[in-house]
């Protein structure tokens, strides 16, 4: 991971934001390469999710939305919560649904002393989550740790605390439900993770609103507006991407977690009799294959279903597509079920009714949907971890040396391809290196480099993923003979294999490569 912060540095992919100013954690700043490869991110994924199909259309809704939409969505209420992380497995719990006892042994002296008597021995605490069973699994814990520990007595009554009962001094003591071990959980903090801001001129409660958490919101609010519109019918999708905003606790792992992002979201509308799992499965498909497409190798993927218990009362099923970070597997993209519960709430929160009138049944019913969403950030963390390598390459001399590689794959590349005149000093050379510059410009992200030995100019190429690199030479000029005259040495980045193309065949040839 330190490498590629680096490289990411170094090369101008990403900046700490403000960082002459010491930065501000959680904000990061794009530079010229990471910009391209940013915008190469949402080009792929606007053109296959929205151009190149018949059932989902656009939509960039405006970030600040009227504070109502986030009490419709629970995003009010619902980040409001007492929060506690646990810094080693990076879960959050909720404090109030977090308990915890003391274990206690009541010394064989004094078997009649009970739990608050001052003669009893603390030898640790356990901890479990709120359910039907959090005494039996703390007593059931207490045991165990008794066991282990080899400790004589009797138990002392086993008293559930939930976490905003804890004492400062007994936090470090409490182990993770993640882990099992103490010293990862954080002291509670009540916590709306939604970033305020005042709208008008007066700064009171009436002008609080808010920085959008997520985009999903717009689609949901602009349904009926685009319903209406006429071009969309059931099963059908809305997308959007755009900025979120999230007050993360602890923003952390580089791009991975920070407090502005950018998501890519869509929600497809199915009829409330259709079979949505057949939808959910298809769109987990989609969404694996297209991050195939754009370089993030397959092996680097997996599935991870959230067990039902843990699902949120509407959902009916949620499955995150995660990727083998060097930080450890997360979540990269989370694909739910969310049944009718959205649209349903704005209908309530708003007195606008969210039904769709279905025209071959004559019924009215409000759609379910189903919600592939990803960070563009997470993608592009995927894309540069996926790509980095190290191996080696010959120098001007032949002799072999290491490199550094990023195997982006070509249509997600920032630079498409570099041009060299082979000397700088010989003005046919880079007259000629120019004119095909400027012959693929108007196609491609394009780099014309005439510094340094040609060795090193390949290698700097490679550090930032360019596929393709053309070099101009005598041969190009003709001085070799007339079947030369008018080619280019091409140079693959992966098999560093070179050929000869014609000037006239360069465009079609890398465009066939980079779409
Ligand atoms: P996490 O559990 O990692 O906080 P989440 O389940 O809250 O994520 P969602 O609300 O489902 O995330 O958001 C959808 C997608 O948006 C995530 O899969 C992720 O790709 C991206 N995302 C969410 N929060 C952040 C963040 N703080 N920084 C970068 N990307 C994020």
């Amino acid at each position: 991971m330190e490498k590629i912060v680096s490289l990411c540095k170094r090369r101008g992919f990403i900046f700490q934001s403000s960082e002459i100013y010491g930065g501000i954690n959680g904000f990061w700043d794009y530079g010229p390469l990471g910009a391209e490869l940013r915008k190469n991110i949402r080009d792929c994924w606007w053109n296959d999710m929205v151009r190149r199909r018949d059932d989902i259309v656009g939509l960039e809704s405006s970030i600040i939305m009227h504070p109502k939409v986030w009490e419709a969505s629970g995003h009010v209420a619902g980040f409001n919560d007492p929060m506690v992380d646990c810094k080693v497995s990076k879960q959050r719990f909720r404090a109030d649904q977090l308990f915890f006892a003391r274990v206690e042994i009541i010394p064989e002296a004094s078997a009649e002393t009970t739990h608050s008597d001052p003669s009893t021995q603390t030898i640790g605490y356990v901890v479990a989550l709120e359910s039907d069973r959090t005494d039996e699994e703390l007593r059931e814990k207490a045991i165990e740790l008794k066991r282990k520990k080899s400790i004589r007595g009797q138990l002392a009554p086993i008293v559930a605390l939930d976490f905003t009962q804890a004492k400062p001094e007994e936090i470090t003591l409490i182990p993770s439900p993640a882990t099992g071990e103490p010293g990862s959980l954080t002291a509670p903090r009540a916590f709306n993770m939604m970033l305020q801001t005042h709208v008008g001129a007066l700064r009171d409660e009436s002008a609080i609103a808010y920085l959008r958490p997520e985009t999903a919101q717009g689609m949901f609010a602009d349904f009926k507006a685009i319903v209406d519109t006429g071009r969309v019918k059931v099963p059908f999708g809305i997308a959007q991407i755009g900025k979120s905003f999230r007050n993360e606790i602890t923003p952390r792992n580089f791009i991975f977690r920070s407090r502005e992002f950018e998501q890519m979201e869509m929600e497809y509308f199915i009829s409330d009799q259709d079979d949505w799992m057949k939808w959910h499965r298809y769109w987990i498909d989609w969404c694996r294959d297209w991050l195939i497409s754009v370089g993030i190798p397959a092996a680097q993927i997996s599935e991870y279903n959230h067990p039902k218990e843990k699902l949120s009362h509407y959902s009916k099923g949620t499955t995150d597509l995660m990727f083998q970070y060097p930080f450890g597997t997360q979540e990269l993209w989370g694909i739910a079920a969310r049944g009718n519960y959205d649209l349903s709430q704005h209908s309530r929160f708003s007195g606008t009714s969210m039904e769709y009138f279905d025209e071959a049944s004559k019924r009215k019913y409000i759609p379910h949907v189903i919600e592939p969403a990803v960070g563009v950030d997470r993608i592009l963390l995927a894309i540069l971890c996926g790509a980095y390598t190290e191996d080696e390459a010959p120098d001007e001399k032949g002799k072999m040396e290491s490199r550094v590689v990023l195997r982006f794959a070509p249509r997600i590349a920032p630079i498409k391809a570099a041009i060299f005149p082979l000397l700088k000093n010989k003005p046919e050379l880079v007259a000629k290196a120019k004119a095909v510059r400027d012959l693929l410009r108007p196609h491609l992200t394009v780099f014309y480099d005439e510094a340094g030995a040609i060795g090193r100019r390949y290698r700097r190429q490679d550090e930032i993923g360019t596929p393709f690199c053309l070099t101009i030479d005598f041969e190009t000029l003709g001085e070799k003979g007339d079947d030369l005259k008018d080619t280019v040495t091409l140079r693959d980045r992966d098999s560093m294999k070179q050929e000869r193309v014609k000037v006239s065949e360069l465009l079609p040839f890398l465009l066939s490569k980079v779409c």
